[in-house]
């Protein structure tokens, strides 16, 4: 194994493509490679250590090399590594589908595992579809979504995806749906005399087309990768109501949302809303294996039952199904959430958070200021006033987070909104330290 700074750099510069990167700037930018973690550090090659704000894309929990999930990880490693879901089972899978059933809302009772988040979402939607051709309601072929959503990179994910800087360019490939504007209030035309009309549109596109719709997908209570763009109270609710009313479908997509992000361990419970589908990814495996599951209701799967003969069977599945690395990792997850009561102290985490950011409120390059829980998106803009954006050209996200890198932090930017979701178990003094850095960073790179 190489480990030559200089020649690991050369390397990864001559054969690596990054994911969602424009390797023409990136080769010329300081290659930062990460040799380890400890709790919620990481370290890079040179020994200097940073803070990860973004719990490493979003997955992260309970901290970096954790004890405990180390353990449970070498324990089943000493068993077998990986071993197929197709006619076999195995320990872990069925203990983590037992926890999963049992902490998400109630009627989700079936869990169906894959390795990301887009397919996690592939999942949803293809049983969601063939729930209605087995029904005999073939016409209901199409499904709602909402501008800016994101449900991961695949085409079907990307088909129910609403970002047009990531999206557009496949639109032939795309399968049609419907779109409702989303909750964007920060820049919404009617903010100064909101009556709910993102709402109203998505209840008309629901009235019009609910024959041919067979279900409605979101990220319930904030769009992720859209800029961290929360829904206003009672949104998800009435989404609920509206899909009920009609006999619709709902998939929540709490990939990111999911495992404690917003404060509770599901969005969803915020808003009392049991989905038909819940897509899980991410923190499943509290940042350390691929996994992923989708869970579903008693109801959906017993529509696909049948002799064999009447090919009703879902035929889908992925080699790495149920793995069970991942899934003894996942449940010893499950288990630190409870013995280390870590939703109870998170509270005191996000009251600070909260506090912290509302001393931005003022802050003339910061505009809006975007938070549920642990998730947090600070959007820049040039004119504070006029709420206009800086130039494109600038990368001023980006530049913010070279700046934090400097001093000591991980960050992510999505386009000019900053992107806050650090592990769930980081200390008071981290958060603060945390805090300090990101503001200063803003300060450097916008003042510059
Ligand atoms: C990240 C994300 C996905 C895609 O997950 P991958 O593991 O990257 O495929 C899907 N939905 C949401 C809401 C996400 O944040």
């Amino acid at each position: 194994m190489e480990e030559n700074y200089d020649t690991l750099a050369a390397w990864d510069h001559a054969h690596l493509w990054h994911p969602f990167t424009q390797m023409q700037g990136f080769v010329q930018e300081d290659l930062l490679i990460i040799t380890r973690g400890e709790g919620v550090y990481l370290f890079d090659h040179h020994g200097r250590r940073y803070l990860d704000g973004v719990s490493s894309l979003w997955t992260n929990v309970h901290g970096h090399r954790q004890p405990a999930l180390d353990q449970a990880l070498q324990e089943q490693l000493a068993k077998v590594a990986h071993c197929t879901m197709l006619g076999l089972a195995n320990i872990p899978a069925i203990n983590l589908a037992k926890g999963l059933v049992d902490l998400t809302p109630p009627g989700l009772t079936r869990v169906f595992y894959s390795d990301n988040g887009s397919t996690a979402v592939e999942v949803a939607l293809k049983m969601a579809y063939q729930y209605w051709q087995l029904r005999g309601e073939k016409q209901r072929r199409t499904f709602l979504k909402l501008k800016e959503a994101y449900h991961g990179d695949t085409l079907g994910a990307v088909s129910v995806g609403g970002i047009d800087l990531f999206h557009q360019i496949f639109k032939d490939l795309l399968f049609p749906t419907l779109e409702a504007p989303n909750p964007y209030c920060y820049r919404c035309p009617d903010q100064d005399h909101c009556q709910s009309q993102c709402l109203t549109a998505l209840e008309q596109i629901v009235a019009e087309h609910h024959r041919e719709i067979a279900a409605i997908i979101l990220e319930p209570l904030m769009q992720g990768a859209a800029g961290m763009i929360p829904q206003p109270p009672g949104y998800l609710k009435r989404v609920r109501e509206l899909a009920d009313a009609y006999g619709l479908l709902l998939i929540a997509d709490e990939v990111a949302t999911g495992f404690g992000r917003t404060g509770t361990m599901f969005a969803c419970e915020q808003e009392g809303v049991s989905p038909d589908f819940l897509c899980l990814a991410k923190g499943i495996s509290g940042g350390y294996l691929p996994l992923a599951a989708t869970l579903t209701t008693e109801a959906v799967y017993e529509t696909f039952l049948g002799e064999f003969q009447d090919f009703k069977a879902f035929f889908h599945g992925h080699t790495y199904t149920g793995n069970p690395l991942a899934a003894a990792v996942a449940v010893a997850n499950l288990k630190l959430f409870q013995e280390e009561r870590r939703l109870e102290k998170l509270q005191p985490q996000i009251a600070y958070l909260t506090s912290r950011l509302q001393e931005w409120q003022d802050h003339p390059h910061i505009g809006d200021i975007r938070q549920r829980g642990f998730m947090v998106g600070l959007e820049l803009v040039q004119d504070k006033a006029a709420k206009e954006p800086f130039p494109v050209a600038r990368r001023q996200g980006h530049q913010v987070i070279l700046a934090a890198r400097q001093l000591g932090a991980i960050l992510r930017p999505l386009g000019d909104v900053i992107v806050l979701m650090p592990p769930l178990a980081i200390s008071m003094t981290e958060l603060q330290d945390l805090c300090d850095i990101t503001i200063q960073a803003i300060a450097q790179a916008c003042e510059r």
